[in-house]
């Protein structure tokens, strides 16, 4: 299965919460942080179901979330 993670930018979002609806894992939830601009801000929860499907990366009208795909070392 492909494996991935987000890095989301704290000062870009806005803390609209379409992309915790936008994930079809649940990776996504609402954080306690609060950014420069005074907006709760969302998290990355990393519980290992990130697919790196884009879907939350989509969903920001604020281009905050960056997916990275982890290419697993296939080597024995
Ligand atoms: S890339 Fe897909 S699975 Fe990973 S956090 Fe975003 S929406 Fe969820
Ligand atoms: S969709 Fe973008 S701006 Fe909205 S909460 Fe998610 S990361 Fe923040």
């Amino acid at each position: 299965m492909r494996k991935g993670r987000i890095k989301i930018d704290r000062n870009r979002c806005k803390g609209c919460m379409l992309c915790i609806d936008a994930c079809p894992k649940g990776e996504i939830k609402q954080g306690t942080a609060i950014n420069k601009a005074g907006y709760n801000v969302v998290e990355f929860r990393n519980n290992g179901e990130c697919n790196a499907c884009m879907l939350c990366a989509i969903s920001c009208p604020d281009a905050a979330i960056e997916v990275i795909e982890i290419i697993e070392d296939v080597k024995k």
